[in-house]
């Protein structure tokens, strides 16, 4: 029997690691001109922080953690939680009153694996802490939809306000009220819902729930002076960097710390996986969980949702691998001398591929086309007798002998500024 992955939990192959190796560089450039520093945390976390966080009737805590209770520690299903975690643990705002940080990495979250859809997946996750402008929500909904333009990504923004601790509650309680009535219409999850987070039922996918939300009272009219004019202030700072945004007044989002601003990048490419990207504003969080009083704002990006929609929207080529030279040794007696060569070009930054059977010229020549090498290095027992060896350029198949004198580190300089000469256009 082999042996295979588990289910919902994928390889990525080196054919597709180009891409995510692409759309990571391109998050890195962008996130550091907006003067983001990376973090990494740990993988593994005390279970309480996402239960604190994330909050205990979210489907994320309900269903979707990977938790070891005995050891009373889980996987982490998001980042934001580690990020305020270790935030306040090194008490990073001492030095710096406002951070722009990011992470990427894996995530692990017990869902049905689909399209899109894994038990691991991987998030781009970018938080500003202790700004509360408007204008901050702006700039980091910018800086994410900068990232989906240079990836050539079409995708829509939607935005909404989720209030906070004033205005939310008595919203709450007319929503609830407005549910109840509608009890019957509802799907069993959302009758559920209904009790331990009401919210949620407004986007719940269910059509029979969907027509019942539509006439359901919204909390964007009933918003208290302040988070309305922050949510106004946030709409014309986007218009003003030119960000096209829709009003979605039904998105919750399924994490319980959200507060004002909330955002999602759409797509209707990838089915039912929706969301490319998401965030938003979580003024209560940090102190939630033990740190100072300050806000903060957020957003993740899907690695494996972008390069899908890489691969499905292809505007964007990337690079395929290849190798500045191949070096073919011809016969045994040529394989020592051209293992040092190959070892010395890579020295000088040449990405060299080397074959060490000895074989035939027409199956070396294969295997350079393989690696997708710009020129073969062909070093015959004869030529090699007399100090020679030909470079052969594969692209326009012309051959040029050269010479091989001196200390090994010179001739592998010349050859590589030799072929670095040849190769420009
Ligand atoms: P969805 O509605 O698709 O379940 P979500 O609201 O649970 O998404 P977030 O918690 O906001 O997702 O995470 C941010 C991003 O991480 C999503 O927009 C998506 O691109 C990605 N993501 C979330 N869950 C998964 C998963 N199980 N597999 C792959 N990507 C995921
Ligand atoms: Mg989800």
């Amino acid at each position: 029997m082999k042996i295979q992955a588990i289910n919902g939990f994928k390889d990525i192959l080196p054919e597709a690691v180009g891409r995510w190796q692409y759309i990571e560089r391109q998050a890195r450039d962008i996130f550091a001109r907006f003067g983001f520093q990376e973090i990494r945390m740990p993988i593994l976390e005390k279970t309480e922080l996402f239960v604190r966080s994330i909050g205990e009737a979210t489907d994320v805590v309900e269903k979707e953690m990977y938790t070891f209770a005995d050891k009373g520690i889980t996987m982490r299903p998001e980042a934001t939680a580690s990020v305020m975690r270790a935030f306040i643990e090194h008490g990073l705002h001492v030095q710096q009153p406002v951070q722009r940080l990011y992470t990427i990495g894996p995530m692990f979250r017990h869902e049905r694996p689909q399209k899109g859809r894994l038990r691991q997946f991987h998030q781009l996750d970018a938080e500003i802490i202790g700004a509360a402008e408007p204008r901050v929500d702006a700039e980091l909904i910018a800086m994410g939809q900068m990232l989906l333009d240079e990836l050539g990504l079409t995708v829509s923004l939607e935005l909404n306000s989720l209030g906070c601790p004033i205005c939310r509650p008595p919203f709450k309680e007319r929503l609830v009220l407005f549910l109840a009535e509608r009890h019957q219409a509802l799907c069993d999850d959302c009758r559920r819902r209904t009790h331990t987070n009401p919210l949620r039922v407004l986007d719940c996918k269910k059509e029979s729930c969907r027509a019942v939300v539509q006439e359901a009272p919204s909390l964007l009219e009933v918003l208290c002076p302040d988070c309305d004019r922050h949510f106004t202030e946030v709409r014309s700072a986007l218009e003003e960097l030119g960000i096209v945004f829709s009003i979605n007044r039904f998105m919750v989002r399924g994490l319980d710390y959200y507060t004002r601003t909330t955002f999602e990048f759409l797509t209707a490419d990838l089915g039912a996986q929706a969301a490319v990207g998401a965030g938003g504003r979580y003024d209560g969080l940090i102190e939630q969980l033990g740190g100072p009083s300050l806000s903060g704002i957020g957003f993740a990006m899907g690695l494996e949702r972008l390069a899908l929609l890489m691969e499905q929207q292809q505007n964007r080529l990337i690079p395929a691998k290849s190798m500045d030279i191949f070096v073919a040794a011809l016969g045994m007696t040529t394989v020592a001398f051209s293992g040092q060569l190959t070892h010395a070009l890579r020295q000088q930054g040449a990405k060299a591929a080397i074959d060490y059977s000895g074989r035939s010229l027409k199956a070396q020549l294969k295997q350079a086309g393989r690696v997708n090498a710009r020129f073969t290095l062909i070093v015959g027992e004869d030529e090699w007798a007399r100090g020679e060896a030909i470079l052969r350029d594969m692209q326009t198949q012309k051959q040029q002998p050269v010479l091989l004198s001196g200390p090994i580190e010179e001739q592998a300089r010349s050859l590589f500024a030799m072929i670095q000469t040849a190769a420009r256009p």
